[in-house]
């Protein structure tokens, strides 16, 4: 018998030190599997080394074990992983699920409409391409009205044709698309739960397409609340947000708790990570967790959170 049936995961991109928005989704993806007895791994996104900090991978590990977070397992690395990547699209090229792509980014913006994340492919090389002609990139087809219930978003649907296009699994300059490593690495891994941001819920219905196309179990979805700074921009990198601070893990915790709707007690707040992390244990439930895409802005939060 299986022993472990919920296997969740968190998986960060080396694209700079962990923040607040990113401790928020490694708090819930880890409390809610081991409130479920489950496995907690960790993956690390290092797919688009142009776009990786060096020494952020290495960084994110060591705050992740000083805020008294445990992983299950070794932790799985992206850019290890190409040949499985090439070995899924692989599988759809045979299956004539995907194909040759070769317009570049400029006859793309000139004729394509904007669908919810980004231009909607016009479908030019959907039947092949000319003669002299060679593939840029490679283009999956979408074809379908994908429906899925989230744990915490609810019931949500998505027209891939008309909301997203023909998607890339293999860009231009030679990397996979997260799109489809997510989808091979969720599998390899066995992830039965995923909770991660609701930044990402656009993207689902495109993985559960590709779990669909490549013969994969579906896993569950919870997406949270997105952090947000006070002008309603998601924390990130590109919105200047601030690093953990290691020398205020308690507090930090303890706000990540509030964000997530688990009303951490104040005489918490200043008390050691491990009798925070006890109470957490105990107490967590994610249908507290706000059922919206995005949640308090960090300014709220910190004041909010003040006891
Ligand atoms: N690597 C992604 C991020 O840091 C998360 C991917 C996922 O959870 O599917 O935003």
């Amino acid at each position: 018998m299986v022993k472990n049936t919920y296997i969740g995961r968190f998986a960060p991109s080396p694209t700079g030190p962990l923040h607040f928005g990113s401790l928020v989704a490694a708090v819930a993806s880890f409390l809610e599997a081991k409130s479920r007895e489950g496995l907690w791994l960790l993956r690390m996104e290092d797919l688009d080394q142009p776009r990786e900090v060096p020494g952020a991978a290495d960084s994110i590990l060591k705050t992740l074990e000083v805020f008294g977070f445990k992983w299950d397992g070794a932790v799985m690395y992206q850019s290890q992983r190409q040949q499985a990547y090439a070995a899924a699209l692989h599988h759809l090229q045979q299956d004539h699920f995907v194909y040759p792509c070769a317009c570049t980014r400029k006859e793309i913006a000139d004729s394509a409409i904007h669908g919810i994340d980004g231009l909607i492919y016009p479908g030019k090389c959907r039947d092949g391409l000319l003669s002299g002609q060679h593939a840029r990139a490679w283009r999956i087809r979408a074809e379908a009205t994908i429906t899925f219930n989230d744990a915490i978003q609810g019931s949500m649907s998505q027209d891939l044709a008309r909301d997203i296009g023909d998607f890339v699994l293999k860009r231009a300059d030679g990397l996979f698309a997260y799109q489809l490593a997510v989808v091979v690495d969720d599998a390899e891994q066995g992830i039965s739960h995923i909770v991660r941001g609701a930044d990402l819920l656009d993207s689902t219905p495109r993985q559960i397409y590709l779990q669909q196309k490549l013969g994969f179990r579906q896993p569950q979805y919870a997406h949270i609340p997105v952090a947000t700074n006070a002008q309603g921009e998601k924390l990130s990198k590109q919105t200047l947000a601030l690093a953990l601070n290691a020398n205020e893990a308690s507090k930090e915790l303890w706000q990540a708790l509030y964000f997530l709707g688990q009303h951490p007690p104040a005489a918490l707040r200043d008390s050691p990570l491990s009798e925070l992390w006890r109470w957490a244990y105990e107490n967590w439930n994610l249908s507290y967790v706000a059922k919206t895409r995005s949640g308090q802005d960090i300014d709220e939060i910190q004041t909010g959170a003040k006891p």
